[in-house]
């Protein structure tokens, strides 16, 4: 059997990475970047698209950061598909993918610490303990080595956008950062990697997450905002494989909880579910 070759350049040194760049930008070409984890879907796929359109070279890379995991468990279980997410990222003309090693990103421990406000004390921030800190250490890892024009993140991870947004702006990476939308299953589900981890039953029943948020929108003018906080956790939780661990509507750009509808003019409600061992985030915006 002939094996497909891949036109896709993949490499897993970042020298080989920096090289590569630095040749394109000789021929004056602009660099996109789509940093991921693999085990793609359409939401990766999206961003792929946009980063396609937008540039002469659309970089990718697919790399399990271990240093976001707060939770040895989740790291260990999650998945891992690199061939078929490289077919998908050449089907979606990406040019190069970068796919370290972990000692490649981290020959020695990253012990840099990053200052991040109140951005990583709420929600996420203060469920999962050194993620952000974690993301924060892979992605100024990766822009140093790829020192891309753009960079495209996911509006699922909404928390996660605002703290990449804070670290361009405080440490001047010349790199435009560009929000994508949330890409959903047909029946309302965020795209996740971790969806395919759901067992069966619960994966039928976690769409109740995106209907309730989508029902809250809905809800916005009969309720105040602390009635509507509740109302989202009382749905969440009326199914007995789902348990609300957060849920929170906050200002979009410095991520602290508002309890009025007039505080501000971009308000989204995050929210972040357990759905069996499985832990599930999602997001909405009411202005
Ligand atoms: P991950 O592989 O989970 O680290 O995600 C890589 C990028 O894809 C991040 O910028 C995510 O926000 C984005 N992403 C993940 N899921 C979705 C989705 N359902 N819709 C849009 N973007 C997504």
């Amino acid at each position: 059997m002939k094996l497909k070759t891949l036109k896709v350049i993949v490499l897993k040194h970042k020298k080989e990475v920096a090289e590569l760049i630095t040749d394109y930008r000789k021929q004056g070409k602009s660099i996109g970047f789509v940093p991921t984890m693999g085990a793609l879907h359409e939401g990766h796929l999206s961003l792929m698209r946009k980063c396609k359109r937008d540039n002469a070279i659309a970089v990718a890379s697919i790399f399990v950061n271990p240093t976001q995991f707060n939770d040895k468990n989740d790291l260990k279980n999650y998945p891992r598909t690199f061939d078929a997410d490289a077919a998908k990222f050449e089907s979606e003309g990406c040019d190069v993918i970068f796919a370290p090693e972990v000692d490649e990103m981290y020959p020695e421990p990253d012990s840099r610490v990053f200052e991040l406000g109140m951005l990583d004390k709420v929600m996420e921030g203060a469920h999962r303990p050194g993620h952000f800190n974690g993301v924060c250490q892979v992605v100024t890892k990766l822009f140093d080595i790829v020192m891309p024009d753009k960079a495209y993140f996911g509006e699922k991870d909404f928390q996660q956008l605002a703290v990449i947004k804070y670290i361009v702006k405080q440490f001047n990476y010349p790199i435009q950062i560009i929000p994508c939308p949330i890409i959903r299953e047909p029946d309302g589900l965020a795209m996740s990697s971790r969806n395919m981890l759901l067992e069966p039953v619960i994966r039928k029943n976690a769409p109740l997450i995106s209907t309730t948020l989508f029902k809250a929108v809905e809800l916005k003018n009969n309720l105040d905002v602390k009635e509507l906080k509740k109302w989202v956790i009382n749905s969440v939780d009326s199914n007995e494989y789902l348990k609300t661990e957060y849920f929170d509507i906050v200002d979009d750009s410095t991520l602290l909880s508002v309890d009025n509808w007039n505080s501000s003019s971009g308000l989204i409600g995050c929210i972040a579910v357990k759905a069996g061992a499985i832990r599930l985030i999602d997001n909405i915006r009411f202005i």
